[in-house]
């Protein structure tokens, strides 16, 4: 069904790029596609979230966990598409919609992020504005209610784009953001994830950037087309389980985790950070478009299943493009996914 919807719109495109349309001197001529193409062919607004990539097998969830999963994930695009069907922004939708995958345990955000080695929960976020190319993120906060509330505060009301630790959470005291104490983030699950991972750093001598096979990401993002065509994407994470000295993933690089802009797409990712930061995921799909020519489709498969692949960077990302196609492109057994556009709901978790 994903892929009959976006074949549906691709098609849409090219059957426009591809017609014959006559000039004034008669011949017939091939034309590419133009602003007005894309706008006829634009869906009026689209969604796209992930709640994190990783093992996911049907076999790993019980009934209970996948329905839990499922019905979280179709709460988060309700709230979403509800601000997009009428007429609020992207960057609007985004954040509400990342609010309530943050407050959600279920996923590695807010409420619910993992444990750094030193049992600590260190929140990182991001969110860009595609239309004017302005962000904000916060990293290693730790008594931000919702982060991605705080990186978008640093856009709007911050001359800076990056904001990291102690300052970060002085300025998101200073504006009168939601603050918790750091406990509010405790979950059992996410603890014995970390007393797991100890486990196995003592046995093996390895820290957890090793690629682990094991690993199960619950970073979560968020994607929109408006009805004024205008894109945001934002993610939010609790990092990697066991991370350390202040280690900060992809997901608050703009860039690397985050990136929109009209005139491409929005992406945000989820996976083994280290990776999408040196090979600046987000952004390469955005360039594969600008400088190739290439379709969302195009590029952010070669992205995740080509070039990521290659050199073991595991994990996905979602995306979508200023006429509302929209991709959900992962390395993994699964990624917890969801998309909506008008008369349109997908919701998904394994490859299969
Ligand atoms: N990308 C995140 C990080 O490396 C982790 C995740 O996606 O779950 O911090």
């Amino acid at each position: 069904m994903k892929k009959l919807a976006s074949m549906l719109a691709v098609a849409a495109l090219f059957a426009l790029s591809a017609c014959d349309k006559q000039v004034q001197n008669g011949h017939a001529q091939k034309t590419a596609v133009t602003e007005d193409d894309v706008l006829t062919a634009r869906s009026p607004y689209a969604i796209v979230i992930h709640g994190g990539a990783g093992t996911i097998r049907r076999k790993d969830l019980t009934p209970q966990q996948d329905s839990a999963y499922r019905a979280a994930l179709n709460a988060a695009l309700d709230i979403g598409e509800e601000i997009l069907r009428n007429g609020g922004s992207a960057l609007d939708a985004v954040e509400q919609t990342i609010h309530y995958l943050e407050d959600s345990p279920l996923f590695n955000a807010g409420r619910g992020a993992v444990f750094t080695n030193a049992g600590t929960n260190e929140l990182d976020a991001s969110i860009m504005d595609g239309r004017t190319r302005n962000a904000g993120a916060v990293g290693g906060v730790t008594i931000v209610k919702h982060p991605i509330s705080a990186a978008r505060a640093v856009m709007e009301q911050s001359p800076h784009v990056f904001l990291v630790g102690k300052g970060a959470e002085d300025f998101a005291l200073s504006i009168g953001l939601d603050t918790v104490d750091p406990a509010y983030f405790f979950t059992q699950r996410r603890w014995e994830s970390l007393q797991r991972a100890k486990a196995r750093e003592a046995q093996t001598g390895q820290y957890l950037v090793d690629p682990n096979p094991d690993y199960k990401f619950g970073t979560v993002g968020c994607v929109a087309l408006d009805k004024d065509g205008n894109i945001a994407a934002g993610t939010s994470t609790g990092g990697m389980t066991n991370k350390r000295w202040g280690r900060i993933g992809d997901s608050p690089i703009i860039g690397a985790g985050t990136f929109a802009d009209n005139n491409t797409c929005g992406v945000s990712c989820t996976g083994h950070g280290e990776f999408f930061i040196r090979w600046v995921v987000a952004y390469d799909v955005a360039a594969r478009m600008e400088y190739l020519g290439e379709s969302l489709e195009e590029a952010t498969q070669h992205v995740i299943r080509e070039k990521l692949k290659a050199v073991g960077g595991i994990g996905g990302l979602i995306a979508l493009d200023r006429a509302g196609n929209i991709s959900m492109e992962f390395n993994t057994e699964g990624m917890y996914r969801g998309y909506a556009r008008p008369g349109e709901r997908y919701v998904g978790i394994y490859k299969d």
